[in-house]
């Protein structure tokens, strides 16, 4: 059975394990803060990784911010970003849909359930679509609405995709919307299915939360283009040129952070304990993501030059 190492305070191994990598891909949420509380010494410890040549890119499944939304969001815990470092999977999602998916206009509209990151980044790629913020969709449905999505009067006839990610919003009007639209074939895309969403030291419903409704109302599957989803690591591999066996995948989930790293066969994965898997999730008999190493706070990467 593989062995997780860890490194908390064995400073020759912490040396050792940076040495083996030029990029690390880092998630965010319970990897640099929960919510708002950003974790201890975290702009000292990506600051450590920088000044020793190394390149760091923010990687995140939480699709309700934008790449510049989410920079807003490191700059003020303190955390220096350029917006070309963050891989979030609403600009995942914008990136196949326009450039991999590539439908021919008009039938590329998108029916999104989700945020105004999903919409921004869906502008970005010059993506048509509708739903997401609209406020005209956050209400009760009424009687000429089902009636509407039965004749199919109330469609958009250019849908040919429907995406869902987080949704603050959701209700039974744009559940039955993504319904009918998939109903009438349009494919089926998610921003990622994370089934818990990590805030304030608790947990929240997540995107794929969203999502479940959808599958069980329509028996398909959708495309996730989020961790652990090998689309988005080719992305980011695309984007940012890097050599596989010297990037390291570091996140606090099994089964999203530690799975994405380990079947794009990066050269290492790093677990951190200050979020959602514990030590004996992988120390369990059977267990089926090990990371290689891992730590209890990133910060414990510090210990290096000690
Ligand atoms: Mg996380």
């Amino acid at each position: 059975m593989v062995q997780a190492k860890y490194l908390t305070g064995d400073s020759a191994a912490i040396n050792e394990f940076i040495d083996q990598f030029d990029v690390f891909l880092l998630d965010c949420d319970g990897v640099l803060w929960s919510g708002d509380h950003l974790f201890e010494g975290i702009p000292e410890t990506l600051e450590m990784l920088r000044s020793r040549g190394k390149r760091v890119v923010f990687v995140t499944n939480n699709s309700t911010k934008s790449r510049p939304d989410y920079q807003k969001k490191l700059t003020a815990m303190g955390i220096p970003s350029n917006v070309e470092e963050i891989f979030a999977s609403a600009y995942s999602s914008a990136i196949y849909i326009s450039r991999i998916l590539a439908l021919p206009a008009p039938k590329n509209k998108v029916f999104v359930i989700g945020e105004s990151g999903i919409e921004s980044e869906l502008r970005t790629e010059n993506v048509p679509f509708i739903g997401g913020t609209d406020p005209a969709l956050q209400r009760d449905m009424t009687p000429e609405d089902f009636k509407g999505l039965a004749d199919g009067s109330l469609l958009d006839p250019d849908v040919g995709i429907v995406l869902a990610g987080l949704d603050f919003h959701i209700n039974y009007l744009k559940l039955s919307l993504g319904f009918q639209y998939l109903q009438r074939g349009a494919k089926f895309l998610a921003t990622n299915l994370d089934s818990t969403l990590p805030m304030n030291h608790t947990f929240f419903p997540g995107a794929g939360s969203i999502s479940i409704p959808l599958i069980h109302m329509s028996g398909q599957q959708p495309t996730a283009l989020g961790k652990p989803s090998q689309a988005m690591m080719d992305a980011i591999e695309g984007k940012f040129k890097l050599d596989r066996a010297r990037t390291c995948m570091v996140g606090d989930r099994l089964n999203t952070d530690i799975q994405f790293g380990i079947e794009g066969k990066l050269g290492g994965t790093l677990a951190v304990l200050t979020g959602v898997s514990r030590k004996e999730d992988w120390e369990a008999e059977g267990a089926e993501v090990v990371p290689a190493h891992y730590v209890d706070t990133l910060s414990d990467l510090r210990g290096s030059t000690a």
